[in-house]
């Protein structure tokens, strides 16, 4: 019998790490992502396995949360093969080194601080460097395409499926033959939704003897793309009404470009009033040139833009603002401005230094587009806080705030059951990837309406599959 451990992404969002172990003797790994929020020590910790003996890496996509903690993998030890899609791999990078850069500056200030105190030998040193990340491109990759089955090893196929939640995101299949019995495992990966603007839909697997399904959004739908579009119209407006500006908090793969393409359409409509957009953060403009180098992998929305003005994103009120000068000269910006910066939970980047100069001024607004874990600023916010620390700064929130969930890139609870109702044959179901009190309302409603009890995996659980 084959077992699936979980070591990362129970009952939790964040820290994606999924180890199969087979009967034949191989071993193989779905995504190696970062822990998040309050759970963030757990990368300290060891993995759970030895990193020497994982055969395969199959990546769903290049997420944080799933691919943050390959450089450690490959400090400790693998040296096996990963699997997964070129663009995955491009944005992993980007994802990667600024991971490490952070983790580096964070390092020196946490060292030079207890220097002063002569404890400097405290400092824990960070997670990996850069050089570690540059280790991963020196490995054998095999590049996949979806619905091009890969054979590893004699048993062993795997098959990507379009996951729709990001570019080139991963349903993974993975097809086993043990003991004359034929079994396939899925790993939802993370899911989109039926309406994004740049990703086309979720594919749906034919069948499942187990499915992994992840569970971000299980306790709630999101409001329709429609209406979240004209709730951040009308939150754009009334901002503009008022003299002031919008800030926008966002990830830098998907929701950036997603916004990007919402904003566009909204000009193409004339229903944006003239204003600059500043795309402030330098990882989303290298996430939105990956995008641009692999558009054919993106929706019919796009491919028209292609068609029509030769560029996906582009309108003539966007600005890209690479260096820290141009960054610095939107403070002189007063109002009729939308500044988009990361990091999409506020837990660093530039966005911060926006929010030093304009959270303070009630003219203002900010908008959250996306999931904002528990530990992070963006959570402090839209629970309720009224004064924040940047910096060592107390920052008064006089800006109204505002959470758009329709634009989230996962899957709401709907989206996951029409999902899994999609199946032609689906065996037993396993919730990961989610908050353990969302995770038990999605386990009530799947016995609902699927007539299926999931189970909720828990961390270093063992799963005979
Ligand atoms: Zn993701």
């Amino acid at each position: 019998m084959a077992t699936v451990h979980s070591y990362g992404a129970a009952e939790v969002v964040t820290g994606s790490c999924h180890l199969i172990q087979l009967q034949c003797g191989t071993t193989i790994l779905v995504d190696c992502g970062m822990f998040q929020g309050l759970v963030e020590e757990r990368n300290h910790k060891p993995f759970g396995f030895d990193p020497s003996e994982v055969d395969y890496l199959l990546i769903t996509h290049g997420h944080l949360d799933h691919v943050g903690r390959i450089p450690k993998l490959v400090k400790e030890g693998f040296k096996g093969m990963i699997v997964t899609h070129r663009s995955t791999m491009d944005l992993a990078e980007i994802v990667l080194l600024d991971s490490a850069h952070l983790m580096e500056e964070s390092y020196k200030t946490a060292f030079r601080k207890a220097q002063r105190r002569g404890k400097e030998r405290e400092i824990p040193k960070p997670l990996y460097e850069r050089e570690d990340v540059y280790a991963i491109f020196a490995l054998p990759v095999r590049y996949t395409e979806y619905d091009e089955p890969i054979k590893l090893g004699s048993d062993i196929l795997v098959n990507f499926k379009n996951a729709g939640h990001i570019l080139d995101s991963a349903i993974i299949e993975i097809h086993i033959e043990e003991e004359g019995a034929k079994k396939s495992i899925v790993f939802s990966g993370d899911l989109g939704n039926d309406y994004d603007l740049v990703m086309s839909s979720p594919d749906i697997p034919e069948e499942a003897e187990t499915l992994f399904i992840e569970s971000t959004y299980g306790d709630r739908n999101h409001r329709g793309a429609q209406e979240s579009s004209q709730e951040l119209q009308r939150v754009i407006l009334e901002t503009f009404a008022r003299g002031g500006n919008v800030l926008i908090p966002s990830f830098a793969i998907e929701r950036t470009q997603e916004i990007l393409c919402l904003l566009k359409q909204m000009y193409d409509r004339g229903d944006l009033p003239v204003c600059q957009v500043f795309l402030d953060s330098p990882m989303a403009i290298r996430a939105t040139e990956v995008y641009k180098q692999y558009q054919e992998e993106l929706s019919a929305q796009c491919q028209k833009y292609l068609e029509r003005d030769g560029t996906i994103f582009d309108f003539p009120y966007l600005h890209y603002t690479l260096t820290v000068q141009d960054s610095r000269k939107i403070n002189e910006v007063d109002s009729r401005c939308i500044i988009i910066a990361g990091a999409g939970m506020c837990n660093g980047g530039r966005i911060l230094q926006h929010f030093k100069h304009r959270l303070w001024d009630e003219r203002n607004a900010l908008v959250f587009v996306g999931y904002q874990v528990e530990g992070t600023l963006g959570r402090e916010i839209i629970d309720g806080a009224k004064r924040i620390s940047i910096y060592h700064e107390e920052i008064i929130v006089k800006a109204s705030v505002h959470t758009i969930n329709g634009f989230s890139a996962h899957a709401d609870q709907s989206g996951l059951i029409a999902w899994m109702e999609g199946f032609k044959k689906l065996g037993k179901v396993f919730l990961i990837h989610g908050e353990r009190k969302k995770q038990e309302i999605f386990q009530s409603v799947i016995m609902k309406r699927l007539g299926k009890k999931a189970h909720i995996v828990k961390f270093a659980e063992r799963i005979g599959v």
